[in-house]
C-alpha cells in the first residue's frame, strides 16, 4: 500500500482540503505512476458538489492525469518505469461485454470503473482520483504520450479532448459541414480546434461576448454571441452538427432550431437538471438529438498520437493545488481561458 497526499472533497457544501489515504498494492498486471500534472474538468466540479446526486464523500476528484511511471507489475508488456504517460477517466472495465470488446469501454454493459468516484472490480474499495500525489491502474488504461506534446497541456486532453474528438469522429465532421461549437470552457475550446483540423467550417457559440477574439485565435470561422436575437435568429436551420459543451441549464430547442434538415445536436454538457425538449424542436427538419460519453481508451489514444501530429494541446492555466476552490469558483463563472490544470509539485 502506498500512502498518498490528496486534495479531497468531504462533503458537498466544504471546500476541498488536504486528506492523506493508501492506494492499493501494485498488481503484476498494474502500472503505478507519480502525477506531474492533473487537469481540472467541470465534472469534478459537479461530482466533489454532488450535483449529480451519486457522489460518496471523501472524494478526491481529477481525471485528466499526467505522470512518470515509477512500477510497473511483473506481467506489465505496454509501457515502462521512466515513461511518461496519462490515466482518463476510466481505470477499469470488465473486458468482456460486446462494448468492451469493441474497444468502447466507456460504455461497459457491465459498469465501467471510473478514475474516481469508482469502485474497484477486486473489492479493494474506492477509486480516487489525480488531485493526488500518485495512481495506479491496469496498464490497458494507461496511455502513451509523445515526447512532442508539452506534458502540462496534454493533460486536459484525457478527458475534455477525447470527449470532443469522440462525437467529431463518430459524426463523421469534416470539410463542407457547418458545425457549431457551443460553450467556449475545456471541452468547447478543444471542440474548436479539432472541429478546425477536421477540415469543418466552425461557429463558436457562445454566451459571453469577451470571448469572440478568442474564438477566432482557435480557428472558428464564426462566432454567435447567443444572448443576442437577431445573431440567434441570422443562424436559424444552419448547421449540420452542433456539439454543446455547456454545463449550465440552457434551453435545448433553441440551439435545435440552429439545425439544418437532417441536422444533429450532441450533448456532452452534463447540466444538473433535466431540460425539456419539444417534439417539434425535432420533428420539423428530421432534427436528431444525442449524446456522447468520453470514448474508449483506444480511441483516446488515437487522438492523442492526433495531437502529436497536428501539434494540438489546451490552452491552460496553471494553477498549485491550493487554489482548486478558488479554480471552481472561476468556473462557475466562466472565467477560465480555458483549462486549469494544477501543478502536483505544489501538493
Ligand atoms: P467549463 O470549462 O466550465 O465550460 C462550460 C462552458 O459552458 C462555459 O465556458 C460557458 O461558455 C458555458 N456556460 C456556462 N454557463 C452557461 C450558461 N448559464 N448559459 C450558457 N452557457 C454557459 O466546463 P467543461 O469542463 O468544459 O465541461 C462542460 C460540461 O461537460 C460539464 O457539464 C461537464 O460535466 C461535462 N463533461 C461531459 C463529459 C462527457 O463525457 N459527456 C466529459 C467531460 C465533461 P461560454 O462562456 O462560451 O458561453
Ligand atoms: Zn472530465
Ligand atoms: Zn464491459
Amino acid at each position: 500500500m502506498a500512502t498518498t497526499k490528496s486534495y479531497a472533497a468531504h462533503s458537498a457544501t466544504t471546500p476541498l482540503e488536504p486528506w492523506t489515504f493508501e492506494r492499493r498494492n501494485l498488481k503484476p498486471t498494474d502500472v503505478q505512476m507519480d502525477i506531474l500534472f492533473c487537469g481540472v474538468c467541470h465534472s469534478d466540479l459537479h461530482y466533489a458538489r454532488n450535483e449529480w446526486g451519486m457522489t460518496t464523500y471523501p472524494i478526491v476528484p481529477g481525471h485528466e492525469i499526467v505522470g512518470k511511471i515509477t512500477a510497473v507489475g511483473s506481467a506489465v508488456t505496454k509501457h515502462k518505469v521512466g515513461d511518461y504517460a496519462g490515466i482518463g477517466c476510466l481505470v477499469d472495465s470488465c473486458r468482456q461485454c460486446d462494448n468492451c470488446k469493441q474497444d468502447q469501454e466507456q460504455y461497459c454493459t457491465n459498469g465501467f470503473v471510473g478514475t474516481y468516484g469508482g469502485m474497484e472490480k477486486d473489492g479493494s474499495g474506492p477509486t480516487h482520483g489525480g488531485y493526488s500525489k500518485n495512481i495506479l491502474c491496469h496498464e490497458d488504461f494507461v496511455l502513451h504520450i509523445s515526447d512532442k506534446l508539452d506534458l502540462a497541456a496534454t493533460a486536459p486532453l484525457l478527458c475534455a479532448g477525447i470527449t470532443t474528438y469522440s462525437p467529431l469522429r463518430h459524426w463523421k465532421v469534416g470539410p463542407g459541414m457547418k458545425v457549431g461549437i457551443l460553450g467556449l470552457g475545456g471541452l468547447g475550446h478543444m471542440g474548436v480546434k479539432f472541429a478546425v483540423s477536421m477540415g469543418a467550417e466552425v461557429t463558436m457559440l457562445s454566451h459571453t461576448p469577451g470571448k469572440k477574439a478568442d474564438a477566432e485565435r482557435l480557428g472558428a470561422h464564426k462566432f454567435v454571441l447567443t444572448s443576442d436575437s437577431e445573431q440567434v435568429k441570422s443562424v436559424g436551420g444552419y448547421f449540420d452538427f452542433i456539439l454543446d459543451t455547456v454545463s449550465a441549464q440552457h434551453d435545448y430547442n433553441m440551439y435545435l432550431s440552429m439545425l439544418r434538415t437532417n441536422g444533429v445536436m450532441v450533448c456532452v454538457g452534463v447540466p444538473p437538471a433535466p431540460i425539456p425538449v419539444h417534439s417539434m424542436s425535432l420533428i420539423f427538419g428530421r432534427h436528431t438529438l444525442a449524446g456522447s460519453l468520453i470514448g474508449g481508451i483506444a480511441e483516446t489514444q488515437e487522438m492523442l498520437d492526433f495531437c502529436a501530429e497536428h501539434n494540438i494541446v489546451s490552452d491552460i492555466e496553471m494553477i498549485r493545488m491550493d487554489q482548486i476552490n478558488e479554480a471552481y469558483e472561476r468556473l462557475l463563472t466562466g472565467d477560465v481561458r480555458y483549462r486549469f490544470v494544477i501543478d502536483m509539485d505544489s501538493l
